[in-house]
């Protein structure tokens, strides 16, 4: 046995002040990265014992060992945050959340086996889209139903199907980019059909797909959400019903790509005089599509409703098997669905229901919690404000919410190094930084977020303006 060796290893405390364990601080806890030390220091002296190492590396590079150990068994690349942006259906933090019955749900049918393509009732092969199609149907009232991996999917399923190698009139107002990277022109190059552009950018007419039909052959007519922008002052479009009115005489086809579209009743989120999917299949939409995690409030997928001979052909679509859902969505949206039959249970149970329909006092009940909260940990100036959220994920463009946040202050802090330390924090808090000020909004900050957001605020407090402490003894 090597006495000198068993000499050099170093005290945890000396390993926990080296840099790339402090430096874990972020993502860890104190206890975690202790753990971490004292199991590789005992496998480093049980090491010498066994006459199996020759010289132990100085402390930094024992710390680094540690860290990388952690890192690769403890943090993951995605992961959950908080989103304190106000901004419910936010495209970069993953769209809409699952409610928690929902998510325990997906969690049981994924731990598992489950009946996705096998009929229970004959022992036989079935499909995995007959588990939503009579549940959608009942809520938009269409005829069929079926579900893709998305709604980009879903349209480029829907051109490709119908139109592939016909013209197609989509206005020169709604042949937007929406995500960056889903371009309704590119999309119908890609799904074969040939677009015939009508009208202008701000004003389409009646006339304008009458003659697309007439004289440019248009075998449909689509119609485009545009979901991240808004259009003022001169204006015109087409509605679908008008459009099917023109449609009737040549039998072309009238699609529409709704984007975002809820699957509850609109009042329940106070989002009256929205178009609703009822409405324009009532209006005359042969097919409908629209997304799973939009304002529907589930998880990603990309639904398509309209007449049943034409679903059915998107179905037979061979690329469908590309583009094909899997269970775990399959899963939330069944579910989801279900509690929007129910207006009182959407509100409860399904987040992107709840936080739209929150009003202004209910807001401000929340704010004012989450800032009293804050006034418990001391050292962060805080006060409750009235701030706009928005909707979010293209759904409602022209749409500005009435709520409330706290805004937060750290002395020594600038904002923009306030909000970054914010989004260090373990879970990481997305805020919103508005005229110097950093905002956390009540409406996105969900009920069991609180407490992280204290804990995070306090460890932030406490640090204060200087760089985080580079050593100093076992805390
Ligand atoms: C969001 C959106 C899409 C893309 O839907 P994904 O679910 O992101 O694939 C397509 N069209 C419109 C109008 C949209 O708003």
């Amino acid at each position: 046995m090597d006495q000198r060796l068993l000499m050099q290893i170093p005290k945890v405390d000396v390993l926990l002040a080296e840099e790339p364990l402090v430096r874990l601080e972020a993502d860890f806890t104190h206890d975690q990265i202790k753990d971490a030390a004292r199991s590789h220091l005992q496998s480093l002296r049980e090491g010498v014992l066994a006459g199996e190492l020759a010289e132990i590396d100085p402390p930094e590079k024992v710390a680094e060992a540690v860290a990388r150990t952690l890192e690769s068994r403890g943090a993951y690349s995605l992961r959950p945050v908080i989103n304190a942006t106000g901004v419910v259906l936010h495209t970069n933090l993953g769209r809409s959340p699952l409610g928690e019955a929902v998510a325990e749900h997906v969690a049981e049918v994924a731990a598992g086996y489950c009946n996705l393509e096998y009929n229970l009732e004959r022992g036989e092969r079935g499909s995995r889209y007959n588990h939503v199609e009579r549940i959608i149907c009942e809520i938009t009232g269409a005829e069929a139903a079926m579900v893709v991996n998305n709604n980009a999917g879903a349209v480029f399923l829907m051109l490709n199907t119908l139109c592939k190698g016909q013209g197609v009139a989509v206005s020169r107002g709604e042949q937007v980019e929406i995500g960056g990277s889903f371009r309704v022109p590119e999309i119908m190059v890609q799904s074969g059909a040939r677009l015939i552009e009508v009208g202008t950018t701000n004003k389409t007419h009646e006339a304008d797909y009458a003659r697309a039909i007439g004289e440019q052959g248009a075998s449909a007519l689509l119609k485009v959400h545009p979901s991240n922008f808004a259009m003022v002052g001169f204006t015109e479009s087409v509605s679908v019903a008008q459009l099917s009115d023109l449609a009737r005489d040549s039998g072309a086809l009238v699609l529409y790509d709704m984007g975002s579209a809820p699957l509850f009743p609109n009042e329940v989120a106070g989002l009256d005089n929205q178009e609703t999917i009822r409405g324009v299949l009532r209006d005359g939409a042969d097919v409908v599509c629209f997304s799973g995690d939009k304002l529907a409030g589930s998880a990603q997928g990309g639904i398509l409703v309209g007449r049943r001979d034409l679903i059915e052909r998107i179905r037979a679509n061979q690329l469908t098997r590309m583009l094909r859902i899997d269970k775990l969505s399959l899963a939330a949206l069944e579910m989801t669905m279900q509690l929007c039959r129910d207006p009182r249970l959407a509100r409860r149970e399904v987040p992107v229901v709840r936080m739209l329909s929150m009003t202004a006092d209910e807001l401000r009940g929340r704010a004012e919690a989450l800032d009293e909260a804050i006034a418990a940990i001391g050292g962060v100036e805080h006060e409750v404000v009235a701030v706009k959220d928005e909707p979010g994920g293209g759904s409602l463009p022209d749409v500005l919410l009435d709520g409330y946040a706290v805004s937060v202050t750290v002395a020594g802090l600038a904002p923009a190094e306030l909000e970054r330390r914010l989004r260090e924090a373990s879970t990481p808090i997305v805020a919103r930084v508005s005229k110097e000020q950093v905002l956390l909004s009540a409406r996105t900050i969900m009920d069991g977020d609180v407490e992280r957001v204290c804990a995070a605020l306090s460890e932030i407090a406490q640090v204060g303006g200087e760089e985080p402490p580079a050593g100093g003894a076992e805390r």
